[in-house]
């Protein structure tokens, strides 16, 4: 039985235009800024953002690190929230790279609440460290791939800019953000000082995330990007797939919300699992696994002996993504193999 892959939209392979677009991509040391493909590509991708200027980066995690380090200096503050990736994945780079302090707080449904973010600003004082930067996620990864609405972002953002404070937006799946609410992307950006996105989500790319903002942002953000090791060389093998990603790969990711929303509506009635179908926005599903008494471990072992490979968000859920390699017939396969796993 072929397993199907359910565990992340990073689990993406590139496309034959990608490998195409590489193996043909011209090339040059990109640290001597004599790369076009590269060059190419990160005008191509401040266009997408609607900002003056971008910088290709090896991960998302180190683009967020980049863009703390050039909005804030060790001691100062960052707020943010407690489930964000920045806070719970990023193994504390914030701190022991950067020097900040984050000041973190709950998220509701993968969305900061102003009047909390408004408390968490604290008045200048010489005892607190200097608050200088909003972080904000879009899609909101460990809430569900839940969309922050636009009313609210804007909301943020101004509050932040009025107690004159940056936003970062951690926009590794903004795509699927825009896509969602039916926006563009720029709808998103233009609030916003710094933005991040991934192309190695669901745009399928092998690896590379850009970081957005102003000419002079990118240009101490290049410096910082060197600091951390993160000069490249031939980067238009990284830049090539990227140009496929932002061409032809941004309008596909409805497919990707569609499947979820099928395999969510399939998994309501599997037996031990409980999916709440309002949560399901875009290529991710979180179902609580309580009511099969089994801890998530077990149920992510007995999955994958189904032939369905799932990721577990312990203590009481899984998250199954959908991706560009899952159509309708694959998720109803899924569902199945999912129903007798949890049924026997
Ligand atoms: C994946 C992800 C990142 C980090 O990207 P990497 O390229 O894996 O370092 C940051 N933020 C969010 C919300 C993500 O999902």
């Amino acid at each position: 039985m072929h397993p199907i892959n359910l565990r992340s939209d990073t689990q993406t392979l590139p496309t034959a235009a990608m490998l195409d677009a590489i193996a043909t991509a011209p090339l040059g040391d990109d640290t001597y800024d004599e790369d076009p493909t590269v060059t190419r590509f990160e005008a191509l991708a401040a266009q997408h953002m609607g900002t003056e200027a971008a910088l290709l980066v090896p991960s998302g995690h180190m683009a967020n690190l980049i863009a703390l380090m050039v909005h804030a200096k060790p001691g100062d503050e960052v707020v943010l929230d407690v489930d964000s990736h920045i806070h719970y994945y990023e193994v504390g780079s914030l701190a022991s790279i950067a020097g900040l302090m984050p000041w973190a707080l709950p998220s509701h449904d993968g969305c900061l609440d102003p009047d909390e973010v408004a408390a968490a600003i604290r008045g200048r004082d010489l005892h607190y460290p200097h608050p200088r930067v909003l972080c904000l996620e879009n899609t909101h990864n460990r809430s569900g791939g839940r969309v922050v609405p636009l009313d609210r972002h804007r909301a943020l953002c101004q509050l932040a800019h009025d107690r004159e404070l940056a936003v970062h937006l951690d926009g590794a799946r903004i795509f699927n953000a825009a896509v969602a609410a039916g926006v563009p992307v720029t709808d998103y950006t233009q609030h916003v000082d710094s933005v991040m996105f991934c192309l190695t989500k669901g745009l399928s790319c092998p690896l590379g995330s850009v970081l957005a903002s102003s000419r002079d942002f990118i240009h101490r953000a290049d410096e910082v990007r060197r600091r951390l090791g993160g000069g490249l060389r031939q980067a238009g093998i990284i830049a090539a797939p990227g140009i496929v990603a932002l061409e032809h790969m941004t309008g596909r990711l409805a497919e990707d919300h569609a499947h979820a929303r099928r395999l969510a509506e399939g998994l309501a009635d599997a037996p031990g699992l409980a999916v709440d179908l309002a949560t399901v926005e875009t290529n991710m599903v979180y179902a609580d696994h309580r009511g099969s008494g089994m801890s998530t471990e077990a149920v992510t072992q007995r999955l994958a002996q189904a032939g369905v490979v799932v990721s577990g968000r312990p203590p009481h859920q899984i998250r199954l993504v959908t991706n560009r390699h899952h159509d309708a017939a694959t998720i109803d396969e899924a569902v199945r193999r999912i129903k007798t796993a949890m049924g026997g």
